[in-house]
């Protein structure tokens, strides 16, 4: 076996601005957790695509 191929994640600047947010899901009402820094997050239980309304 010669599966021991460990690559090194780049150690990517860590970005402090980016925090995790809640978000509900409009169609099943589930609490869903989105980083400040991303669009959207698909819902765990209904698939439903929930945007995040953060504009600032
Ligand atoms: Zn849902």
């Amino acid at each position: 076996m010669s599966g021991s191929q460990f690559k090194e994640k780049p150690h990517c600047a860590v970005n402090s601005a980016a925090v995790p947010n809640t978000v509900e899901c409009p169609s099943c009402g589930a609490v869903l957790e989105i980083w400040s820094d991303e669009d959207e997050v698909r819902c765990k239980d209904c698939n439903t695509c929930v945007v995040q309304k953060n504009a600032i």
